[in-house]
């Protein structure tokens, strides 16, 4: 049996890990769970996983929780609170895969410690991997961990990149990464109404079922600039070998594009328990408990390229890896503040390039070599972006 730690269990992925992993009990011992303070959730999940350990990152929900535990059936699960917390359960002896499914830049440190343990990182949390780019694949490379991307484009190119690929490698037989992106709720709207939609429209994504902020960054396609980001760190391309190509059926998730003229495509229902059942079963394969694809159905795939116009998030984020060093955790940080901002309707929804467009500008590039000067960037970036959300709105 595998030992399984779920870094973000009571999030979007985290519950199809879950499921996923509900059907093959018989091949998962769920070490750990970890939620940042969505306890009721997390106390179901206790019931039908049974995990050794849980980490509620919030004190106060952590002292609730153990006393919701006092009495019940699972009283002996030890209940462990703060950060440090995560990084202590994901680099267990009894853990081998670590699924990475926090949001955002607080994902970071426990996936690092994960990848320096050399645990098998099934890669959720994109945005770690955009702020510590070199640093992280060196400690992969370093541990002899294996990096397995749960992001759907991800997991296609890795799918699609031949027998015996290891992230961080690079494949010269590879031309170009096509990588897919749906173009969110407002791929078709007038650019003069962009400015007024809420954040209930924003969250609304056509084809995929997911968490608030990623939603958003759907929405902006500041998604698929961390994306285009990530690819260029997993599989070690240069950011114009990525040729993002919007094609609103989500049908295809990636291609990779070979010297020889072959383009290989994955396909797949859009449902992140292909892409999690895939990892899991790494290099093997087992039902995920998605419906087939019904090729029948799909009947037509369309591709269009970018407008950079419409979102400008997309060339932030051109930019940032262009310029490299500590530009891209200034966007990812810059980001993560303007969409908190968007959704409790503090900005505008067109506020959120001007925001990061602005931060970035104060911003130096310097070498992001070390985990200090990358941590050091992203707290700065972070009340760089604050103080120019104060000014627009006076
Ligand atoms: P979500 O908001 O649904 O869940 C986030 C999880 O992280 C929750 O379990 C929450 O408790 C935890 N969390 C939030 N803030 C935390 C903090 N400060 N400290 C510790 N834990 C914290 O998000 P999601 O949609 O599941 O996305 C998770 C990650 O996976 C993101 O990086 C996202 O970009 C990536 N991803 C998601 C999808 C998807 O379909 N949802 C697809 C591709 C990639
Ligand atoms: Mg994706």
């Amino acid at each position: 049996m595998k030992g399984l730690c779920i870094l973000g269990a009571t999030g979007s992925i985290g519950v199809s890990t879950l499921d996923v992993a509900a059907r093959h009990a018989h091949l998962y011992n769920i070490v750990a769970l970890t939620a940042n303070n969505n306890i009721d959730l997390l106390y179901e999940q206790c019931l039908e996983h049974h995990p050794e350990y849980v980490v509620v990152v919030d004190e106060s929900k952590a002292l609730l929780f153990k006393e919701k535990l006092k009495d019940s059936p699972i009283s002996d699960i030890n209940v462990l609170s703060g950060v440090l917390s995560l990084e202590y359960v994901a680099t267990l002896d009894n853990v081998d895969s670590v699924m990475a499914a926090i949001v955002g830049a607080a994902g970071l440190l426990p996936t690092l410690a994960a990848a320096k343990a050399g645990k098998t990182i099934l890669l959720a949390n994109k945005e770690a991997l955009v702020m510590s780019g070199d640093i992280f694949m060196q400690a992969v490379a370093e541990s002899g961990a294996h990096l397995l991307p749960i992001d759907s484009e991800h997991n296609a190119i890795f799918q699609c990149m031949p027998a015996g690929y290891k992230s961080g490698t690079h494949t010269k037989q590879a031309r170009r990464i096509l990588l897919t992106a749906s173009g969110g709720p407002f791929r078709e709207m007038p650019l003069d109404q962009m400015a007024n939609v809420t954040p209930d429209q924003a969250v609304a994504h056509p084809n995929w079922d997911m968490g608030r902020k990623i939603s958003v960054d759907s929405a902006t396609m500041m998604n698929k600039g961390l994306e285009m980001i990530e690819a260029c760190i997993l599989f070690a391309m240069k950011p114009d070998q990525i040729q993002v190509v919007i094609h609103p059926q989500s049908v295809i998730h990636s291609m990779v594009d070979y010297v020889d003229g072959t383009v290989l495509a994955q396909m797949g229902n859009p449902d992140m328990r292909v892409p999690i059942a895939y990892s899991m079963a790494w290099p093997d394969r087992f039902d995920s408990g998605v419906e087939p694809l019904n090729i029948f159905d799909v009947r037509r795939m369309d591709f269009q390229e970018p407008n950079l116009e419409r979102f400008p998030c997309l060339r932030l984020a051109y930019e940032a890896i262009n310029k490299a060093g500590i530009m891209p955790t200034v966007l990812n940080a810059a980001n993560e503040i303007a969409v908190d901002a968007f959704l409790n309707e503090q900005v505008r929804f067109t506020d959120i390039p001007v925001i990061i467009e602005r931060c970035m500008e104060k911003f130096d590039v310097k070498p992001a070599n070390s985990l200090d000067i990358i941590l050091e960037a992203d707290q700065q970036a972070r009340m760089v972006s604050k103080q120019i959300i104060s000014e627009l709105n006076h």
